[in-house]
């Protein structure tokens, strides 16, 4: 498996994952040219794209979609809440969560969050050996999925903000308590927490995705990480800690 994170932020996200002749992208929240740029980088055509998985309707997941859908065409994958939010006419194979699906070798399946969309999906994505956990959005992990996400091998978990620095800035009240609810994002905190309830032996990188720019930093985020993982007695010292950035594509991880 290749995965490969394009951008994650509130300003726009994509991903991209390699499993044998697969090339599936999850979520088109920046521009086609920038998501085709990125691709071009690790000599990917995004022409090769075969499958589009789609998280939730909001526009920093969904800015490039139409303008995407003109150059290729591949097969797309969202739930029929967000199919309706977005008013989508183009055919979908239509996700349910829980209800996986088979793409040859790789299983997929769909997660329930909670966040202020229709219908918004996770997703852990698994062959024989390697699993991914893909969570975003969200403002609490139910324990059902948690028990599906046990021991991964690589999670990219939403670590959105810091709630102090949250509270304290200068964003309107109103936008502030819709980012704290449960609806919302997991924060710091949230996020190391439900962590230390699934990390394993086999994990080996964690990404924090859909960081904050305002209201986080790379040093709080892992500072929280740290103290919250020792409290629980969780060993940690195998594992890769990558931030996600809002403008720059990571490194590809092979797994
Ligand atoms: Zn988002
Ligand atoms: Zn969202």
């Amino acid at each position: 498996m290749k995965f490969y994170v394009i951008a994650s932020s509130s300003k726009g996200n994509a991903s991209y994952l390699e499993v044998g002749n697969h090339k599936i992208l999850i979520d088109a929240g920046i521009s086609y040219t920038s998501i085709k740029n990125a691709l071009a980088k690790i000599d990917v055509k995004i022409k090769e794209i075969t499958d589009l998985f789609i998280t939730h309707e909001h526009n920093d997941h969904i800015k490039g979609l139409i303008v995407l859908l003109k150059h290729v065409k591949p097969n797309i994958y969202m739930s029929k809440g967000t199919q309706n939010a977005i008013k989508f006419t183009e055919p979908i194979k239509p996700l349910k969560a829980f209800d996986p699906i088979k793409l040859t070798n790789l299983k997929i399946t769909p997660l329930p969050l909670s966040h202020d969309a229709e219908e918004p999906l996770g997703f852990l994505f698994e062959n024989q050996t390697k699993k991914i956990a893909y969570i975003t959005d969200t403002g609490y992990i139910l324990s059902e999925v948690k028990e599906l996400l046990q021991n991964c091998t690589l999670y990219f978990l939403e670590s959105n903000h810091d709630a102090y620095l949250l509270t304290n800035s200068k964003r309107p009240y109103h936008l502030i308590r819709r980012i704290l609810n449960e609806k919302g994002h997991l924060s710091n905190h949230d996020s190391a927490y439900y962590f230390s309830q699934m990390v394993g032996q086999d994990t080996s990188h964690l990404i924090f995705a859909h960081v904050s720019q305002e209201c986080n930093t790379s040093q709080l985020i892992r500072q929280t990480y740290k103290e919250i993982l020792t409290a629980q007695n969780k060993q940690f010292s195998h594992i890769e800690f990558i931030e996600a950035l809002p403008d720059q594509p990571l490194e590809v991880i092979e797994l």
